[in-house]
């Protein structure tokens, strides 16, 4: 891989929005995303040299600008070049290659960091599983669907989340019976995870959030940390080493050794962890703020050094995000991933 160009990725991922050129008419679908960093944000996946990142889009000046060159596009930072050779790709739905649905963005949990409960939209109304399996099969005959992933607020209850969740599965295996499934739920026993499994899944992330509990129990007050920690253990049974995945999200206060421990105990259990930067925005900079006290981005050399440590631990535990075919790891637009980008 060029040098260079985990850290360039690096700056996009920590950066501001892309400015588009006046009057510039985005080749494909403009993603709307209801969950994951981008939510409620209009954006594109850029893609430059192998790697890709998922990026606002706006009009009025911004930190980044995309240009239209002789030879494409390039990207200019500040005014300044940044990236050449860089492409626009399309998304299936919200990640490029991949049909990935949020079921519900209404959610009964007060994650101080998530923005889909507080949309003022509500986008995923009248998503039913017949609609997703018709949207896949549509968008199918147009470009690659290589999976199809589910995730979810918890709405309800997590028993009724799960429910619907499994349910949408078993119509897409039954409807589409090849295509790979991926499900990302808030689980509390193990019975939801064989549901999931026994519905037709292939994968499941289930989140850790914070590496620290005490940082977990300020940003996440309604879940618990210690039975995230069992389901992840329920999951490797039921789904598999290496089927399992769990997102940590890094910038809320963690120290680097509990974040790169945490990773480590993680693999142990055939688990591979997905290293998140914290996103602050205009919603959730107010809510972290007041819990946590005054945030920064984590640096780009923090972000590279720790995809670096990351990477070594997969390596150790014999875990490889290339070989997960679902959600984040197969979409890689808003992390640094060990093996697809460094
Ligand atoms: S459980 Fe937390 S992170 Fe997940 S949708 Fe609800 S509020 Fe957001
Ligand atoms: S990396 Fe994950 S959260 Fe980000 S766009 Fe892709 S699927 Fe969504």
């Amino acid at each position: 891989m060029e040098e260079g160009l985990t850290e360039k990725k690096a700056i996009l991922l920590r950066g501001g929005a892309v400015q588009l050129p006046p009057g510039f008419q985005v080749p494909f679908r403009i993603s709307r995303s209801t969950a994951g960093p981008g939510a409620g944000k209009r954006s594109i996946v850029f893609m430059f040299h192998g790697l890709r990142v998922k990026k606002a889009i706006v009009q009025e000046e911004a930190e980044f600008q995309l240009i239209v060159g002789d030879d494409g596009y390039i990207l200019h930072r500040h005014g300044l070049p940044f990236l050449d050779e860089v492409e626009i790709g399309p998304v299936v739905f919200h990640s490029p290659e991949q049909a990935f649905f949020n079921l519900d963005q209404r959610c009964m949990y007060h994650c101080l960091y998530c923005n889909s409960p507080l949309l003022d939209v509500n986008a995923t109304k009248g998503l039913t599983k017949e609609k997703i399996v018709q949207m896949t099969k549509e968008a199918m005959l147009s470009m690659p669907v290589l999976s199809l992933s589910v995730t979810s607020g918890v709405y309800g209850s997590v028993q009724e989340t799960v429910e619907r969740m499994a349910d949408c599965v078993r119509h897409v295996r039954q409807e589409i019976p090849d295509m790979i499934i991926g499900v990302e739920p808030y689980v509390q026993v193990r019975e939801q995870i064989e549901l999931l499994h026994q519905a037709g899944a292939d994968e499941i992330k289930i989140n850790l959030e914070s590496p620290d509990p005490e940082i977990f129990r300020i940003v996440c007050p309604d879940l618990d940390h210690g039975l995230i920690w069992r389901m992840l253990e329920d999951a490797v049974d039921v789904f598999g080493p290496g089927k399992v995945a769990s997102n940590i999200i890094y910038g809320m206060g963690e120290t680097d050794q509990s974040l790169l421990q945490t990773v480590e105990r993680l693999a142990s259990m055939g688990v591979a962890a997905g290293l998140r930067m914290l996103t602050l925005n205009e919603t959730n900079r107010p809510y972290l703020e007041s819990a946590l006290g005054k945030m920064e981005p984590p640096s780009v050399e923090r972000m590279t050094r720790l995809a670096r440590e990351h990477k070594r631990i997969l390596q150790d535990y014999g875990l490889d995000p290339r070989s997960y075919r679902t959600m984040c790891f197969a979409c890689t637009c808003c992390d640094l991933v060990p093996f697809r980008d460094l």
